[in-house]
């Protein structure tokens, strides 16, 4: 990259909050506690969250991500990833042996419970989400005979359900806010009498980095989402912004950053997905300024988020922990 920045570049608008949430943090300080406390190679089922970043560096540190729990040595351990898994990856790591330390976000347990629960009182669970997620997998894996993948409001019109009364929904933690209003209403529209979890399944984290990405987009040229492509809620953060008619791109790094595209650009808005670490902004920010009359602002679109989530109970009953 050459010619940072842009001679016309005046200011760049930082969305507030933006980066890791406090299921990605909880994650990842579970492997880093297993990396200080277990043998290596540590492994974790899944990328521990999607971020090339943050899996490189672990990496590079003594872990290996692994896609089938049959790579994993009879008698070890096993890290699951924020993202969840199925009973059936459970039930694949107990058959061998396996130790579990589960890092799943809390708030995916929840998802994962309310499947369950709707099962048990028999009714078809529409699912809101992305085919091919991890999250999603590992929630569709709770009541398999049950539940209906939907993304679009056409989906909800061609579902078949037995007893249209009988009809529960869920979403993925990492939807479009936006997007996912207009499949609610088509399913409020063909199942008015559908179920719903009592409390919003989308994210805390997920719903603050949009608000705060709609707050920066209409006063900025452009917006640069710093996340992974196979993070869901960094790809809706980009989307989110485009809807509002504001180019974005994703990309996983400053150097990922086509200079073509600050052509004319005197506003250029900045975020980061929940998966994203912060040193990626910083860095960004000081490639984007560096010698140049650059203005950086900070815009908070919501309170200071105060969530925090501890570490998986299991390390504190383990034999060599410290906490045990
Ligand atoms: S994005 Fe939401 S559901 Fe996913 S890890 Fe973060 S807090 Fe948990």
């Amino acid at each position: 990259m050459e010619a940072l920045p842009p001679a016309h570049l005046r200011r760049i608008l930082l969305a507030r909050p933006r980066g890791f949430c406090a299921g990605v943090k909880r994650a990842i300080e579970t492997v880093e506690w297993a990396l200080r406390h277990l043998p290596t190679p540590v492994y974790v089922y899944h990328e521990i969250v999607h971020n090339t970043h943050v899996v490189r560096s672990l990496e590079h540190r003594g872990t290996r991500f692994v896609e089938e729990i049959e790579e994993i040595p009879d008698g070890g351990v096993v890290i699951f990833s924020a993202h969840g898994v199925s009973p059936q990856i459970r039930l694949q790591a107990s058959a061998k042996g396996l130790r579990i330390i589960d890092a799943t976000c809390p708030l995916v347990t929840k998802v994962h419970r309310e499947a369950r629960h709707f099962a048990r009182q028999g009714r078809t669970i529409l699912l809101v989400g992305h085919r091919g997620h991890q999250e999603v997998i590992g929630t569709m894996g709770e009541a398999p005979g049950h539940i209906r993948l939907v993304i679009a409001p056409e989906d909800v019109q061609r579902v078949d359900v037995p007893d249209p009364s009988k009809v529960a929904v869920i979403t993925q933690t990492t939807l479009s806010l936006d997007e996912t209003e207009g499949i609610m209403e088509a399913i409020r529209e063909r199942f008015p009498k559908a179920a719903q979890p009592a409390k919003e399944d989308i994210c805390y984290a997920t719903t603050n980095r949009q608000k705060a990405v709609k707050a920066i987009a209409s006063s900025a040229d452009l917006i640069l989402v710093l996340g992974s492509r196979n993070s869901s809620n960094s790809r809706r953060l980009a989307e989110v912004a485009r809807a509002l008619g504001t180019p974005a791109h994703l990309i996983d790094d400053v150097h990922e950053l086509d200079p073509t595209w600050l052509d004319g650009v005197k506003t250029l808005g900045i975020t980061a997905g929940a998966s994203a670490p912060e040193h990626l902004v910083t860095e960004a920010v000081e490639v984007l300024s560096r010698g140049g009359d650059v203005k950086i602002e900070e815009v908070a679109a919501v309170k200071e988020e105060r969530v925090h989530f501890g570490l998986p109970s299991e390390l504190k009953r383990w034999p060599s922990s410290p906490d045990g």
